[in-house]
């Protein structure tokens, strides 16, 4: 069991939006999303240099400056910096992490995480990245240390090797995807914290779809939009039901979700406290049968 403590909410603020990845928000939209968060309970942020290339920590360093430290969990990422530009060196990650505080205007953050390790050579960041994470551990500029990445096998690779506290998988417990269900209960007891990131699929499974630089294939993306068409013919919403079925697993200590406007943080809210529609849910996932556990190349 793990004596990890940080009490992350179920449904948390996954911040690549604020790197505008999913089209513009302006400063002040940012400013009501983060202040209405917090005030509603979404107290954990998760950031990344790559969001935007360091957009989204600047916008919402911006923010969490005039806010006390105690009210908010933080997490940013180490070693991806670009859509091809990766580092994992102990050095290199140990300044660029320095430049991420500056940006979030914080002594420390509470989760710091290898990002999507998949593309780095994992024997590597076995024996060099996890120990400088350590080292940041031991020095108080972060309070736990983790790893995110597409392919389970990867993080799986890790998790059977080293210790790590929290492990952040993505698009891979949805509606499309819900293949983390057969790691989860392993990684539970080896006494690691999992955090499922993108319950839409990183916009598949939403009405106006996916943003241009989507990996799905192209059959991935088009099963998923006639999905959403299917559902607004009935007057539902698919990210409805796709954040319903996300946030319906105990094993997973919070979903992270991406989200644009304070309307879609009140949506969000308002659907996690509603009970899922178990007709629309078989029907939903009848049609995307096809392509269900489908992966797409990383
Ligand atoms: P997501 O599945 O959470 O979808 C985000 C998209 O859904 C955005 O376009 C957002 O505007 C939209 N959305 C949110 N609420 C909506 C609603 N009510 N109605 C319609 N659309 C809505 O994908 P994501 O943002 O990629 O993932 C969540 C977070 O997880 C990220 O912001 C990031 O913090 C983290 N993440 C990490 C990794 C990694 O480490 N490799 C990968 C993916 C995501």
């Amino acid at each position: 069991m793990s004596k990890i403590n940080l009490n992350l909410p179920s449904i948390s603020l996954g911040c690549s939006p604020l790197g505008n990845v999913f089209g513009e928000i302006n400063q002040s939209e940012a400013y009501s999303l983060i202040n209405n968060a917090i005030e509603a309970g979404v107290n954990y942020f998760d950031t990344s240099p790559y969001y935007g290339l360091t957009k989204s920590e600047e916008v919402l360093g911006k923010i969490l400056k005039n806010i006390p430290r105690n009210k908010y969990i933080l997490s940013t990422k180490v070693g991806r910096y670009g859509f091809k530009d990766f580092n994992f060196t102990p050095e290199y990650i140990t300044k660029e992490f320095e430049n991420s505080l500056k940006r979030l205007n914080v002594d420390y953050v509470d989760i710091l995480f290898a990002h999507d390790i998949e593309y780095g050579n994992i024997d590597y960041i076995i024996e060099k990245t996890i120990p400088a994470l350590r080292n940041l551990q031991k020095n108080g500029k972060c309070r736990y240390i983790g790893i995110t990445g597409y392919p389970l096998e990867s993080l799986d690779y890790i998790i059977n090797r080293t210790e790590i506290d929290y492990c952040m998988s993505y698009c891979h417990y949805n509606l499309q995807n819900n293949m983390l269900t057969n790691k989860i209960d392993d990684w539970i007891k080896k006494g690691i914290n999992v955090i499922n990131a993108s319950p839409l699929a990183m916009g598949l499974l939403r009405n106006g779809g996916p943003p241009e630089w989507h990996p799905a294939t192209n059959q991935i993306k088009e099963k998923c939009k006639e999905t959403a068409t299917y559902c607004q013919n009935k007057g539902k919403n698919l990210s409805k039901l796709a954040l319903q079925y996300a946030l319906n697993n105990q094993n997973i200590s919070s979903t992270l979700v991406g989200m644009s406007s304070l309307k879609e943080l009140e949506q969000n809210l308002k659907w996690a406290n509603e009970s899922i529609d178990s007709t629309l849910l078989k029907e939903v996932q009848e049609i995307l049968e096809p392509i269900h556990k489908m992966e797409w190349r990383y």
